[in-house]
């Protein structure tokens, strides 16, 4: 287990700001970033790309085993490769996301990826953000956040973000994707999500990002 003072656990549902947050304060700080929902989106992209069948969870867990990932922090963003392919973008395709449910019920794909993650946190001060760091992954983290947000101020958030990129927005749609993600990952077996009994509730459906920019950092530095 790594040396749990100098880690920051992010967790909570889709569409909260997790990543955009935990990067921030990651840079702020110097810590590493650690995007643990890259790693199953990069375990669901190879499974579909090697044509693995997805109700096929032994072949599942040798493929993610197998998998040769790497999380890679640039001026532009976190760059994702797998196998030596930069699959950055590719994994963050609806079709992606909407199976990535096959995956992460999956307990042995489950275990090594969480293996990986301590790892990775265990290097360096860092700033972990997912569904079950403070429950799971690092539960001896000092500093635990949930973070939380209305429905709709995630719908308008992510609408946001798909127009800046002059992606169509279809709310309707939206709605049903963040609504079904949060069902799946909140009822499933292994690792639900919920809050860690410790970690703090954070609601930012009436904050600016820098706010909650400001607030987790400040959070952070009272307790670290
Ligand atoms: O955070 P992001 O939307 O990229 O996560 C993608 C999916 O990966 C989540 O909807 C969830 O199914 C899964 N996930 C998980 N455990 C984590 C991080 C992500 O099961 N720690």
């Amino acid at each position: 287990m790594s040396d749990a003072t100098q880690i920051i656990a992010i967790d909570g549902p889709a569409g909260a700001g997790k990543s955009s947050v935990a990067r921030a304060v990651a840079q702020r700080l110097g810590y590493l970033f650690l995007d643990t929902g890259a790693m199953y989106r990069a375990a669901t992209w190879r499974a579909m790309h090697h044509g693995i069948d997805l109700d096929d969870g032994e072949a599942l867990a040798v493929g993610t085993r197998a998998m040769e990932l790497i999380l890679r922090e640039t001026d532009h963003g976190q760059e994702v490769i797998v196998d030596g392919t930069d699959v950055t973008r590719a994994i963050r395709t609806p079709e992606v996301t909407r199976l990535i449910y096959k995956l992460d019920q999956n307990s042995a794909v489950r275990r090594h990826l969480v293996a990986l993650q301590r790892r990775m946190g265990e290097r360096q001060p860092t700033v972990a953000e997912g569904r079950d760091i403070g429950t799971v992954v690092f539960p001896r983290a000092r500093c635990k956040i949930f973070l939380v947000a209305s429905l709709d101020a995630r719908i308008e958030r992510r609408a946001r973000q798909l127009a800046g990129k002059g992606v169509e927005v279809d709310r309707a749609a939206l709605r049903k994707e963040i609504h079904d993600r949060d069902e799946q990952s909140r009822n499933r077996a292994d690792s639900p999500l919920r809050q860690a009994d410790d970690a703090v509730l954070l609601d930012t459906s009436d904050m600016t990002y820098e706010a909650v920019v400001e607030e987790v950092v400040r959070m952070a530095s009272e307790v670290l």
